[in-house]
């Protein structure tokens, strides 16, 4: 949207689904290409802007212009979500204090987890749904780290209220918004300071890359901030592929026709198994495409369901186009808030009914 004239609609008053569909694209000129270009080089010519591979790439920029105008900020892509993620610890000051909740993706977990006992800083973990207690955490604190909703309890923050907690102590907050995506949640209008995205799952959306990012907010803060993850960015050089970006911003082309159709889908489906009787509890926040449930049978239980379907994926991770079922407490990271007989069910875009259909007749024979 770099073609619209001067003086015409900028493309942040546009929806975002028709930003989704045309952010990234090169100035329109008569024969240019339409699509983003895939831009594969490690060097550039002298004297120009970008000199190096490492520190900068056209393609990495479409994809940053598409994420960072729906998240209302300043987008970074790095090379997965954890990659985010480390970019976004390095903010924490050595020997710093974090809040983070007491359950949330795992390999946030075992970041923390890393950080406390090297000394590198000190961890205090809480319940993220009692507001009041994640607040008095926060006096003396460096940063708050949220997820939300959380994976894979599906746990829902305040985060206005948390936000605000945060800025008036003078302390940093990153949210996850993974599970949300920006078209459901944008963390950075609530007052957060930094959003870290795993793009891997909804953004990139078809379970073919890994790839990250960390979004900060358009004020002289954020700004400030910006330059010190790009900074982290090179001189960790855990950059992403340009290839990986432009498949992830493909991906994006359609990010509200997947997560409108997954989330429609979820609905329906948390309804139905809350009223099966091989599930003793579903967790849902009302919105999204992830539903989590647990099963009768334990964790024996939960894995003969795992193993018993056809449409289902067993497999991990999420927000791909496909149906993806796992137990959570397979992974040896996983915190022990999450029940052993969790199975997170990461619905996709496939026809529900065809869903149901396969989940529950796993459901019956695992329950018979
Ligand atoms: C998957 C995930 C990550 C890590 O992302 P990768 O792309 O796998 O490195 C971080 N946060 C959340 C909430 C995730 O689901």
């Amino acid at each position: 949207m770099t073609d619209a004239p001067a003086g015409e609609t900028g493309p942040d008053d546009l929806a975002p689904a028709t930003r989704l569909v045309a952010l990234g694209r090169e100035p329109a000129v008569p024969g240019g290409q339409v699509g983003a270009p895939l831009v594969l080089t490690s060097t550039y010519h002298a004297d120009g802007p970008v000199t190096y591979g490492r520190s900068g790439n056209p393609t990495w920029a479409a994809l940053e212009e598409a994420l960072g105008s729906l998240e209302g900020g300043d987008a970074l892509v790095l090379a997965s979500g954890m990659a985010a993620v480390a970019a976004a610890f390095s903010l924490l000051p050595h020997g710093g204090t974090v809040v983070v909740p007491d359950a949330a993706y795992n390999g946030v977990m075992a970041t923390v987890a890393e950080l406390e006992s090297t000394g590198a800083a000190t961890v205090r973990r809480v319940d993220l749904t009692d507001t009041a207690a994640v607040v008095a955490a926060l006096d003396g604190a460096d940063l708050l780290w949220l997820e939300s909703p959380t994976n894979p309890l599906l746990e829902v923050a305040d985060l206005p209220a948390l936000a605000a907690a945060a800025r008036r102590r003078g302390v940093l907050s990153v949210v996850d918004n993974t599970f949300a995506t920006p078209l459901l949640q944008r963390p950075l209008a609530e007052g957060a300071d930094v959003v870290v995205h795993s793009v891997t799952k909804y953004l990139a959306g078809h379970s073919d890359v890994l790839l990250g990012a960390v979004v900060t907010a358009r004020t002289e803060h954020g700004r400030t901030l910006h330059e010190r993850l790009h900074r982290h960015r090179r001189l960790h050089g855990g950059v992403p592929g340009p290839m990986e970006a432009w498949l992830a911003l493909r991906g994006m082309r359609t990010l509200h026709l997947r997560v409108e159709r997954a989330a429609t889908n979820a609905a329906d489906l948390a309804g139905r198994l809350a009223a099966h009787p091989a599930v003793t509890r579903v967790r849902y926040p009302g919105f999204g495409a992830v539903v989590s449930i647990e099963v009768a049978g334990g964790a024996a239980g939960a894995e003969r369901v795992a193993h018993a379907t056809r449409v289902w994926v067993h497999a991990t991770s999420l927000g791909g186009v496909e149906s993806l079922l796992e137990r959570r407490r397979r992974q040896p990271d996983e915190p022990e808030k999450v029940p052993d007989e969790l199975l997170r069910l990461s619905v996709g875009v496939e026809d529900v009914e065809d869903l149901w259909r396969d989940l529950a007749a796993a459901l019956d024979r695992a329950a018979g």
